[in-house]
């Protein structure tokens, strides 16, 4: 009977760790996406505030800060802003 008992555990306790392995693998997944945004591959939009991926944004180099855009036209809306507060600096 103990026998039978400690089989049992063992089947569960691997069942378990399998269970567990496919929770970290999805678990890994979605760290992977965030992990993107952490590392910078995707960025923030300062226009609209969408997230786009680093490489097939439209990126503006204003000094030493790179802005990445979804669009021309949250491009041109931001370099405008951007400008004339510039400019009233001064
Ligand atoms: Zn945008």
């Amino acid at each position: 009977m103990l026998r039978f008992i400690v089989f049992i555990v063992a089947a569960y306790m691997l069942y378990r760790m399998f269970q567990n392995e496919r929770a970290k693998k999805n678990e890994a997944a979605q760290k992977q996406k965030e992990q993107r945004v952490i590392d910078g591959e995707m960025v923030k939009d300062p226009e609209c505030g969408v997230y786009v991926d680093v490489k097939s944004s439209i990126s503006v180099s204003s000094g030493k800060t790179v802005y990445h855009f979804c669009s021309y036209d949250c491009r041109d809306k931001f370099l405008k802003r951007l400008t004339s507060s510039s400019q009233a600096e001064k």
